[in-house]
C-alpha cells in the first residue's frame, strides 16, 4: 500500500520536505486548498511557491526541528495562519485567510538521523469564529445588544493607552433616555424595554463601525467614538439626538415621542483616568438635563458655567 493514499484521506494538510526545503510529499488537502498539485511542486523548494513562508520565526522553527529533533507547535492564536489560503464555508467574511494551528515534526531515516520535516496544518476557522461569536456574548447586553459595561471599561482603556501613546484622540458621549420613569409608570415596562431596544438600534444605524455604544446601566448608555475630537464628535452627538426626537417610538399600540439628553467629553492631556473622562461626560450630561433635557452639551460649556 502506498502511504500517499493514507495522507490523502486526512482532513489536514500535510507536508514534507528535506534540509533543503525541497517538498517530498504534499496531499490532496494542500493541493485543494493551495491549487498547486502534488506532481508540480514535488522537488521543488517550498520558498519557491510560498516565499512568505521565509520568516524568522519560521526558520527557526525548522532549525530546531532539523536540528534536535523537535517538534514545534504553531498555534493559531499567535500565529494565526502558516499558509496563505482562502477560508472556506460561509463564515469566511470574518478572516481574510484561513485559521490554522500547524505542527512540524521531524522524521527519522534508517540511520536514526533527522532527515526531513512534516508539518500539519488544521483549518481551525470555524472554531475560532464561535469562540469570537462566544465571547463577544459575555460582552453584550442581553436586551438590548449593545456592549455591556465590561466591553466598554475595555474599550475605554485600550483608547487611552492609545491616545497617551500616539496621541489618538478620541471622545465619549454620556447618553440618558429623558423621563424614563414616566414612560415605564405610563406605558408599563415591557414597552420601556421595547424603546431601549429601538433606541440601540437607532443609535448603532448612525454610529461608524469603529464606534462602540454600551450599556451603561438601566436606560443609561455610553458611546466611545475612537479617532474622533470634538469638531467631528459635536455633530455625532447631535445627529444621534435629532435621530431619536424625530422619530416616534412604537408597539403597534403605543406611538410615543422620546426624547434623550448627551453630555460631550473629549479626551485631552489633563485626563488622568479613562473613569475622569467619563465624570466629565456625565457632569456634561447633568448639565444637558438641568438645562432642560433633549440636548447635547459638552464639558467645555460646563467648565464655562
Ligand atoms: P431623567 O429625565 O432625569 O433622566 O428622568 P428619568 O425618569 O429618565 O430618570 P430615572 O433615573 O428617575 O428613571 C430611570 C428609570 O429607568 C427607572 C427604571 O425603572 C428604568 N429602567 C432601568 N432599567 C430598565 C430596563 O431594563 N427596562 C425598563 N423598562 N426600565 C428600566
Ligand atoms: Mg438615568
Ligand atoms: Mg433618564
Amino acid at each position: 500500500m502506498d502511504s500517499r493514499q493514507i495522507l490523502d484521506v486526512f482532513n489536514q494538510g500535510v507536508v514534507i520536505f528535506d534540509k533543503n526545503y525541497k517538498v517530498l510529499e504534499w496531499n490532496r488537502w494542500m493541493e485543494d486548498h493551495s491549487r498547486i498539485s502534488r506532481d508540480e511542486i514535488l522537488g521543488k523548494n517550498i520558498y519557491l511557491y510560498f516565499p512568505y513562508l521565509k520568516t524568522p520565526s519560521f526558520l527557526r522553527n525548522c532549525k530546531s526541528v532539523f536540528t534536535f529533533g523537535n517538534i514545534a507547535f504553531l498555534s493559531q492564536a499567535i500565529h494565526s495562519y502558516l499558509f496563505k489560503f482562502k477560508p472556506k464555508g460561509s463564515h469566511n467574511y470574518h478572516f481574510e485567510f484561513m485559521q490554522q494551528s500547524a505542527v512540524i515534526a521531524p522524521l527519522k531515516n534508517e540511520e536514526n538521523e533527522v532527515d526531513s520535516c512534516i508539518i500539519t496544518i488544521q483549518d481551525v476557522t470555524e472554531s475560532v469564529i464561535v469562540e469570537r461569536q462566544l465571547q463577544t456574548l459575555n460582552m453584550t447586553d442581553p436586551l438590548t445588544k449593545a456592549f455591556n459595561r465590561r466591553l466598554l471599561d475595555l474599550r475605554l482603556t485600550d483608547e487611552f493607552a492609545r491616545f497617551k501613546r500616539y496621541d489618538y484622540c478620541f471622545s465619549v458621549i454620556m447618553i440618558d433616555i429623558d423621563n424614563f420613569k414616566l414612560i415605564n409608570d405610563t406605558y408599563g415596562h415591557k414597552f420601556g424595554d421595547t424603546v431601549l431596544i429601538e433606541l440601540v438600534r437607532r443609535i448603532n444605524d448612525t454610529l461608524r463601525e469603529t464606534d462602540i455604544l454600551a450599556r451603561y446601566g438601566g436606560e443609561e448608555f455610553c458611546c466611545i467614538l475612537p479617532e474622533t475630537d470634538i469638531n467631528g464628535g459635536k455633530p455625532v452627538a447631535e445627529r444621534i439626538r435629532s435621530i431619536i426626537a424625530n422619530d416616534f417610538f412604537s408597539d403597534g399600540k403605543n406611538n410615543i415621542a422620546v426624547t434623550i439628553s448627551l453630555g460631550f467629553a473629549e479626551m485631552h492631556k489633563g485626563i488622568e483616568a479613562p473613569e475622569d473622562l467619563l465624570e466629565s461626560a456625565d457632569k456634561a450630561l447633568f448639565k444637558a438635563k438641568r438645562d432642560g433635557k433633549n440636548r447635547v452639551v459638552t464639558y467645555d460649556q460646563v467648565k464655562q458655567g
